[in-house]
């Protein structure tokens, strides 16, 4: 691992300073160090400082509108056992609940899993020079891509966006704030995640260099129900292949509204319209549940090695949407 200096700032204000370093130089917040210490080891990450962003706000409030407002540095497992959180946004406890493993959650924090890097294998191994790493190419497009995106595949990267806690959270309509030296600024969830093009393709989000993400809000629930359903290889000790959070807005048992959204398909939370679109207006029951599935699916452009995965877009789809309506999922 390359040298790097240490700063444990006392407050966001402190840490976006630290985070402004001279051109040529490199800083990064660190969380639980999960994901950052593996790729600085492996020399995918060289920064000249750390910046601990662990003691900033690790609390979750209820906001005076009903809504709640998470801390970047709330470990999962808290989150996960947040009693408020699982009562107001179940789709959320469950997805963090479902993280890696104990251990994982116990060490990870909400800013770090949001941020986390992607998992393309070609990206985590150092040998490998890729668009995301300034090279000019995308090794998956003809190598090992198993594990990599059905929608949003139109390049230059491939990556499925890694974060499990990302789904839910765009799903209930999130905002992040960010903190950065000229001040404070909100994003929408559905905004913060970019899909890759040229200019972009480093990264994953609209993130500046010198900002970190300080809290996590949600809006009130309101008449809504929700589901949750991820498709895993193994049950723990992994990401999953694939997964859905919906949040129905009902009017009886009528949608009203519906969002939809996927996760381990593509680079980004991927929030799929024609599923939306079939559930809206329509009773929620089992035959929706399939007709929306199949809607999701309409648009999925798998690459050579990862047809297998619209099928199980598709289970995770029609479960999530079958547990909102509090039928069977098997
Ligand atoms: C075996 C295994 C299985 C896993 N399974 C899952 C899974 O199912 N689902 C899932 O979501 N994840 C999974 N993970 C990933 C794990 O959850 C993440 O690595 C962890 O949540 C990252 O959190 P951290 O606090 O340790 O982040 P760090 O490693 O500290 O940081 C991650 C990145 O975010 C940046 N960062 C940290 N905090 C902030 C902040 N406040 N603002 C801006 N940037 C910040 C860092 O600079 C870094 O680039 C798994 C990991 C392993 C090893
Ligand atoms: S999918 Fe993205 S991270 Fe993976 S090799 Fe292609 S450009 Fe690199």
């Amino acid at each position: 691992m390359k040298a790097f200096a240490y700063v444990n700032p006392a407050n966001e204000k402190e840490a976006a300073a630290a985070l402004k370093v001279a051109a040529g130089s490199s800083a990064l917040p660190l969380g639980g160090g999960q994901d950052l210490l593996a790729r600085m080891k492996d020399y995918i990450a060289t920064p000249d400082r750390l910046v601990n962003v662990k003691g900033l706000d690790r609390t979750i409030a209820v906001t005076p509108n009903g809504g709640l407002r998470i801390g970047s540095a709330v470990t999962i497992v808290d989150l996960a056992e947040h009693a408020e959180t699982g009562r107001l946004y179940p789709a959320l406890v469950k997805a963090a609940g479902e993280v890696g493993t104990p251990q994982i959650r116990h060490q990870g924090t909400v800013g770090g899993n949001i941020n986390q890097r992607p998992r393309c294998w070609y990206f985590r191994n150092e040998e490998f020079v890729c668009f995301k790493k300034g090279g000019s190419r995308c090794f998956a497009v003809t190598g090992e891509n198993q594990y990599h995106s059905i929608f949003g595949n139109d390049g230059p990267s491939h990556i499925v966006h890694p974060s499990s806690l990302a789904v839910p959270l765009v799903a209930y309509g999130a905002a992040f704030r960010l903190v950065g030296p000229a001040g404070e600024r909100e994003v929408p969830a559905a905004d913060y995640f970019t899909l890759p093009n040229m200019r972009n393709v480093r990264k994953e989000n609209v993130l500046a260099d010198d900002e970190i993400l300080t809290h996590v809000t949600l809006p009130a629930p309101g008449s809504i129900k929700t589901g949750h359903y991820e498709v895993r290889y193994k049950q723990s000790h992994d990401w999953p292949l694939a997964m859905t959070t919906v949040v129905l807005t009902m009017n009886g048992n009528i949608v009203q509204s519906a969002r939809v959204v996927l996760g381990a398909v593509a680079p980004v939370p991927w929030r799929s319209r024609p599923a939306e679109a079939a559930l809206a207006g329509k009773p929620l029951n089992a035959e929706t549940a399939a007709v929306a599935a199949e809607a999701a699916v309409s648009e999925a452009k798998p690459m050579s090695g990862n047809v297998y995965k619209v099928q199980i877009a598709r289970t995770a789809v029609k479960r999530a949407i079958m547990q909102a309506a509090g039928l069977a999922t098997v």
